[in-house]
């Protein structure tokens, strides 16, 4: 199969859809894979390592699109990209299309087999979205601490505090994937880390991991409010899957917060889990809520691509390796949960909450 990887156009979208370990992988099994010059650049991964590791490269993003069977992405395409769409391609990337009438229209206009990594579904699990909420979730006392720094506006708290000082309050409310790596960073730390979960199953098995390192509390409204009242640092990392994620720190609650404290909501992209959470972005992350501030970057893992485009692509690869092998058809045939991938094919939407999202028929 021909397989094109093509750059990312996406403003301050910075990963590449394959590494030269996949594009080894995709060439070992018998597959043409051209890569757009530069298009590892943001990631730190230059064409010579894609050359070495037997891609092509090609100038143009028309020129990858147009050869190839098969397009891996990381991001939907954006407007200038729809015109590369056409029937026959096979389109696996992050589609989120209940987010983007514009994309599904476009999809479905030019009858794309669009196969989406976020509706990729093992079990209960999404693993190729876990690898962004890891991303995230480390990266979340990393950006916590940074802010908490006097010059930053905190309240110049030494996470791991030093022999003789109280170490910070960290509270993360939701122990998921993005808040149990979260968890397991702040630990690192040496801060004092609370975790609540409504799921007390998933509290067992944190707890039984932390072997006291870590205090779990199940998350009820009074809960919340005590832990946050004496944080130094909150991390929303909650998740209930297909809805909105639920307003759990309110603008009353912040305003009676310690001057200084900072929280992240990693759940922005689901609308955030505190009231006054809005998404911002890497350029001007952060904002104040009486005298705490709020960090609500929606694309989290962006900033550090480098290692994003590695834990994306280790997930992605295996699914890329099932359809260039088999072709698509018989690959969605073959895995049940690959098959949960596609979103739209010959014209029509395949994938029905997304179908639903956008009411539009399924
Ligand atoms: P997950 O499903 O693994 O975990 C969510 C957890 O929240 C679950 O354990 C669930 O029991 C818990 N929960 C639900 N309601 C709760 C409540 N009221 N109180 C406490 N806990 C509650 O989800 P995840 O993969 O960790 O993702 C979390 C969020 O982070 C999602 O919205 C995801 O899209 C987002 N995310 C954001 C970025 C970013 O860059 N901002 C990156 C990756 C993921």
């Amino acid at each position: 199969m021909k397989i094109g990887v093509p750059a990312e156009v996406k403003n301050h979208e910075y990963r590449v859809a394959a590494t030269p370990a996949g594009v080894h992988e995709l060439v070992r099994n018998g597959h043409d894979v051209t890569v757009q010059r530069g298009a590892g650049l943001g990631s730190h991964i230059t064409d010579e390592e894609y050359l070495a590791a037997g891609a092509k490269i090609l100038d143009s993003a028309d020129a990858v699109w147009g050869g190839a069977d098969m397009v891996l992405k990381v991001k939907e395409p954006i407007a200038e990209e729809y015109h590369r769409l056409r029937e026959g391609l096979v389109l696996f990337t992050y589609l989120h299309l209940a987010a983007s009438r514009p994309c599904t229209d476009a999809l479905l206009a030019a009858r794309t087999t669009g196969i989406a990594y976020e509706t990729v579904q093992v079990g209960h699990s999404l693993p190729l979205l876990a690898p962004m909420s890891e991303v995230a979730g480390r990266l979340a006392p990393q950006v916590g601490a940074y802010n908490l720094m006097r010059f930053n506006g905190g309240r110049g708290v030494l996470p791991g505090g030093v022999p003789g000082v109280a170490p910070a309050k960290v509270v993360v409310i939701g122990g998921g994937v993005s808040g149990l790596n979260a968890a397991q960073i702040a630990v690192g730390m040496g801060a004092d880390v609370t975790v609540l979960d409504t799921n007390v199953d998933r509290l067992r098995f944190i707890d039984a991991i932390y072997q006291g390192r870590l205090k779990t509390l199940v998350s009820t409204r009074y809960a919340i409010e005590q832990e946050v009242l004496a944080a130094d640092l909150v991390i929303g990392a909650v998740l209930i899957p297909g809805a909105k994620a639920p307003t759990l720190v309110s603008n009353d609650l912040v305003s009676r917060m310690k001057p200084g404290s900072v929280l992240v909501d990693i759940a922005i992209d689901q609308g955030g889990c505190f009231e006054d959470s809005r998404p911002t972005t890497h350029a001007e992350p952060t904002y104040k809520v009486h005298e705490s501030i709020f960090y609500c970057v929606a694309n989290m893992p962006g900033s550090v691509a480098n290692t994003s485009t590695y834990a994306l692509t280790n997930a992605t690869l295996p699914y890329a390796v099932k359809l260039a092998n088999l072709g698509w058809r018989e690959a969605l045939k073959a895995d049940a949960g690959l098959a949960g991938g596609l979103n739209t094919h010959d014209g029509l939407l395949t994938n029905e909450p997304v179908a639903q999202a956008l009411g539009l028929p399924f």
